[in-house]
């Protein structure tokens, strides 16, 4: 059956369960036997940024728990309207960063390309939540971009987004058609958070031009908390390896969801168990609407002092924090 999702595409398994995710709050509490407690007073439809979940996530939320961690990060509540002293549209400088429609290039060597506005997931705490994807991200054929890269002069594309994988195969392996005869270019980056959310999406015909490529592929998965670690992810992570990338694993430090160290343990354990290495731990970007996941700088550092003395170095993500205009990532001192 050919089934058309909101964003546009005919459909493959992945993108029928992309376009059947879960976007009514209301319904999201009644599936998990939430729609009685009081938090079903608390969730709001959020126009702007509406709830949206596929529904292999919501299957791995425990039923009947409103605190649930995974629940939490994409919950849509009435508090996120409430403004915060520095919680902003833009907590990156993003605008200022922008070299051409969808290419942002902030730090050297390295360019990141917005490649769509569309994710599987909305998280709730996403700092480019208030982004302009309309007039922002990449348009029309790649031939632009490529062009726009070679006079850039960067050893590496990171695709972003939005989530890069939710474009459809076609659509990606164009991109990559285009990007791998710019010369000087040895690495591609790809941010996603698909494989957490719907590990379906990564098929063995998405991956076979990844692995063609001459340029090391580097895949950056985004998972929060150790119940996003499945036998599915695992699955999703060997064909990932077999391609031949590099996978590492960025997680954003959330208050309520993952800001204790058992549970940052467990995650970096859990990670590791997939072939999956941390990578990046983010304190929370200060964007409108995401105040109440905020953790203490001081509470962060205490928990990384405790991840140090638990983990093997490897096993250890870096505490950053992004600042606008800075030249990288900053990092957060825990000595
Ligand atoms: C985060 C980011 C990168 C990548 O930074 P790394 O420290 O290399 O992971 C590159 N470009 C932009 C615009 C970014 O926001
Ligand atoms: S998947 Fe990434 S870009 Fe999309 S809403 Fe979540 S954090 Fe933001």
């Amino acid at each position: 059956m050919i089934t058309t999702s909101p964003i546009g595409l005919a459909s493959e398994g992945w993108q029928r369960e992309l376009a059947e995710a879960w976007r009514s709050p209301a319904a999201l509490l009644d599936r998990l036997g939430l729609s009685g407690h009081p938090i079903a007073r608390q969730v709001t439809d959020s126009p702007g940024f509406p709830l949206r979940v596929p529904d292999y996530f919501v299957g791995l939320m425990r039923h009947g728990d409103p605190a649930d961690p995974l629940l939490a990060q994409v919950l849509s509540l009435a508090v996120e309207a409430v403004p915060a002293a520095g919680f902003t549209a833009d907590p990156v400088g993003d605008g200022a960063a922008s070299r051409a429609p969808g290419l942002l290039h902030k730090y050297r060597g390295r360019a990141l390309l917005i490649t769509t506005g569309a994710c599987a997931v909305h998280c709730r705490y996403c700092f480019r939540r208030h982004f302009p994807y309309q007039t922002a991200a990449a348009r029309g054929d790649w031939a632009d971009v490529a062009e726009q890269l070679r006079s850039l002069d960067v050893a590496e594309l990171i695709l972003s987004g939005g989530d890069p994988l939710t474009l459809a195969d076609s659509r990606l392996h164009r991109l990559i058609e285009q990007v791998r005869r710019v010369s000087g270019l040895r690495r591609l980056r790809i941010h996603t958070r698909l494989p957490v959310v719907l590990p379906s999406r990564v098929t063995r015909a998405l991956l076979a031009p990844f692995s063609r490529l001459s340029m090391r592929c580097v895949w950056v998965i985004h998972a929060n908390h150790p119940n996003e670690v499945t036998p599915e992810l695992g699955e999703a992570m060997a064909r990932l390896r077999d391609s031949g990338g590099t996978v590492l694993n960025q997680a954003v430090l959330l208050k309520s969801v993952n800001d204790d160290a058992d549970t940052l343990e467990t995650l970096s354990e859990a990670l590791f168990g997939v072939g999956v290495l941390p990578y990046y731990l983010h304190l929370l970007d200060p964007v409108a609407g995401a105040a109440h996941f905020d953790v203490p700088v001081a509470r962060a550092q205490g928990l990384l002092r405790e991840l140090r003395a638990r983990l093997p170095g490897y096993l250890v993500p870096k505490l950053v924090q992004e600042v606008a205009g800075a030249d990288a990532k900053r990092p957060i001192d825990v000595a």
